[in-house]
C-alpha cells in the first residue's frame, strides 16, 4: 500500500519524500506514505485558513450534518479501517483492538454531532442586556500518537469542526496510515480545506506548532514533547489542550475479593499492551490479601492470548515499535535486578515483531523506574502496602495525573479515597472507562484541558460576551 502524504484542500498530493512503516507483528513493511514536507504543511495551513470563515459561517445545524454524515462513513468503512489499523499498530482486530477503536470512533462522531453551542443570557431586562456566544477559533492543528490512532484522531477533529474549527492533524510517522485513509474518506462530507493532514519526517511538527496562522493546538503524546509543543506554541499564545499520559495508580483495599476483580485489574492495565494513557501502570495492593490478588492476575493472565493482530483469537498483539519494545524490556530488566518477583512474562518472546508476554512483576518498590517511569506496555508492577495513608502518598508522589482507581467492595469509602487522588479522572472498582459526554483530561505534567461532552467542545470556542 501507497498513500500520499497530504491531503489539502480536498486534494492527495505525493510529497517526495518516502515514509515506510512497518508491521509490527512481523517487522515487515505495512506500507509506504509519499511524505509530506514543511512545504505542504504551509499549504495545509494555508488552505485550512482560507476554508475557515465558510466553515464558522454555516449553520451550527449544517456543520452537525456534516459530522454526523462523517460518522456514518466511518461506520460504513470500519473493517478496511480497523485492518489497516491492525496492520500497522499491532492491536487485535477482536478483543479491545481495531474494531473495537472503530466502534468507538463512530460512537464519539456521532455523539459529538449532538452537541451545540448554546449562548447564555446573563441579563435580559429594562436595565441591561447581556449574553456569552461561543465562537469557533480558527485553525487548529491536531498532532496525535500511535497507541489509539484512529480513536485520539476523531477525538480532536471532530469537536472542532462541530465548532467550526477547521482542521489541520498530523499522525505519528510510526502510524500514519489509517490516519490518512481517514482524512480521505471524510472530504466526501466536508467541504474543501476543512480537514487537511500531513504526515511525514519530525520536522512538520514544529513548523506546525509555531505557524502564526494556527489559533490551537490538541496535542496527545509524552509530557517531554508536549512541553516542546508548548514552548513553540508560546510566542504567538495558541491555545493548546495537551493530554500527556500518565503513570496510573489503582489502590486494592483489604475488603476485596481477589478473584472478583482480578479480570476487572488485568484489563485497566493491559488494555492495548498496556499502550494506552490512562491505563492502570501501579497497582498498590493491601499486605493481607498481597499474595492472592498476585495469584488471581496470574491466573487470569494465563487465559489471554498474545498473537499476530489478524489470528481472531488473539486479545493482545505486540508492541507498536522498537523504542517501545526497548524501554519495556529495560525497565523490566532493571525491576527483576532490584529484587521484583516475576509472576509471569519477564523475557521478551523472540522471533519476529516486536512481541513481548504480559508480565506480572510482584514484590515492586518506589524507585524502581519499572514504578516511577510510564512503562506504556505489557509489564505490570504491585506493590505491597500496609497503611491507606502510604498508598495514597506513593500513589499522589509522581508528576503524573491523569487517572487512578480504588477497588473496594465499600463503595462510599472507596469513592471517599478516590477523592484524594490527583488526578483528572478516578475510577471505583474499574479503571478507564471513557465516555463521549464526560470530560476527559490530566492535572499536573498529564497536562491540561479536557477533552469529550459539552466541557470538551468548550475547549475549541472562544466567549464572546455582549453588554447592550
Ligand atoms: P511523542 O510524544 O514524541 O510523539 C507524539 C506525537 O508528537 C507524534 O505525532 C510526533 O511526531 C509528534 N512530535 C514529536 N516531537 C514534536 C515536536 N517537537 N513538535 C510537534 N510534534 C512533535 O511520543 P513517542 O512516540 O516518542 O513516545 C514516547 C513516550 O511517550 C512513550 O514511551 C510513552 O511513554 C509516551 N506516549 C504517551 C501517549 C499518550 O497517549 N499520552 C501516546 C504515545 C506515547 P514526530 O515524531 O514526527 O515529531
Amino acid at each position: 500500500m501507497q498513500l500520499s502524504g497530504a491531503i489539502v484542500d480536498g486534494e492527495q498530493i505525493a510529497g517526495a519524500g518516502k515514509l515506510d512503516v512497518l508491521d509490527p507483528a512481523t517487522g515487515k513493511l505495512a506500507g509506504t506514505v509519499l511524505a509530506a514536507s514543511d512545504a505542504e504543511a504551509m499549504a495545509a495551513v494555508a488552505a485550512a485558513k482560507a476554508a475557515f470563515a465558510g466553515w464558522a459561517a454555516r449553520s451550527q445545524a449544517e456543520r452537525a450534518a456534516a459530522v454526523a454524515r462523517c460518522a456514518d462513513i466511518l461506520e460504513r468503512n470500519s473493517e478496511e479501517l480497523a485492518r489497516l489499523l491492525t496492520r500497522e499498530q499491532g492491536k487485535p482486530l477482536g478483543g479491545m483492538g481495531s474494531r473495537f477503536e472503530l466502534g468507538g470512533t463512530v460512537a464519539w462522531t456521532r455523539y459529538t454531532a449532538g452537541l451545540s453551542l448554546p449562548a447564555e443570557v446573563i441579563q435580559d431586562d429594562a436595565q441591561s442586556h447581556v449574553a456569552i456566544y461561543r465562537k469557533p477559533l480558527g485553525v487548529v492543528v491536531s498532532i496525535t500518537p500511535w497507541n489509539w490512532p484512529v480513536m485520539i484522531a476523531i477525538w480532536h477533529i471532530m469537536p472542532a469542526l462541530q465548532a467550526g474549527n477547521t482542521v489541520v492533524i498530523k499522525p505519528s510517522p510510526l502510524t500514519p496510515l489509517s490516519t490518512l485513509r481517514v482524512v480521505a474518506l471524510l472530504q466526501e462530507a466536508l467541504p474543501p480545506g476543512v480537514l487537511n493532514a500531513v504526515a511525514g519526517p519530525d520536522s512538520i511538527g514544529p513548523v506546525l506548532t509555531s505557524h502564526p496562522d494556527v489559533a490551537k493546538v490538541c496535542f496527545t503524546g509524552s509530557t517531554r514533547t508536549g512541553i516542546k509543543v508548548m514552548s513553540s506554541a508560546a510566542p504567538t499564545v495558541k491555545r493548546l489542550t495537551l493530554e500527556l499520559g500518565g503513570n496510573d495508580a489503582g489502590i486494592v483495599l483489604p475488603d476485596c475479593d481477589p478473584n472478583a476483580i482480578a479480570e476487572g485489574l488485568f484489563w485497566g492495565a493491559l488494555i492495548n499492551n498496556g499502550q494506552t494513557c490512562a491505563a492502570l501502570k501501579r497497582l498498590y495492593v493491601h499486605d493481607s490479601i498481597y499474595e492472592q490478588v498476585c495469584q488471581a492476575l496470574k491466573g487470569f493472565a494465563g487465559g489471554v492470548k498474545t498473537g499476530n493482530g489478524f489470528n481472531e483469537d488473539s486479545l493482545l498483539g505486540p508492541i507498536q515499535n522498537r523504542m517501545q519494545f526497548d524501554k519495556v524490556s529495560r525497565l523490566v530488566e532493571q525491576a527483576k535486578s532490584a529484587g521484583g518477583r516475576v509472576l509471569c512474562g519477564g523475557e521478551a518472546s523472540g522471533g519476529d515483531g516486536y512481541f513481548y508476554p504480559v508480565t506480572l512483576i510482584a514484590d515492586a518498590e518506589k524507585g524502581m523506574a519499572l514504578v516511577d517511569e510510564e512503562q506504556f506496555g505489557p509489564a505490570l508492577p504491585i506493590i505491597r502496602y500496609s497503611k491507606l495513608d502510604d498508598a495514597l502518598e506513593q500513589a499522589n508522589g509522581l508528576d503524573a495525573g491523569l487517572g487512578g482507581s480504588v477497588w473496594s467492595s465499600d463503595i462510599a469509602r472507596a469513592r471517599d479515597i478516590a477523592m484524594q487522588l490527583e488526578c483528572g479522572t478516578a475510577w471505583v472498582n474499574k479503571h478507564g472507562g471513557l465516555r463521549p459526554d464526560t470530560p476527559f483530561g490530566g492535572v499536573k505534567a498529564s497536562g491540561f484541558g479536557v477533552e469529550f461532552g459539552p466541557h470538551g467542545l468548550d475547549e475549541f470556542v472562544s466567549l464572546h460576551v455582549i453588554h447592550d
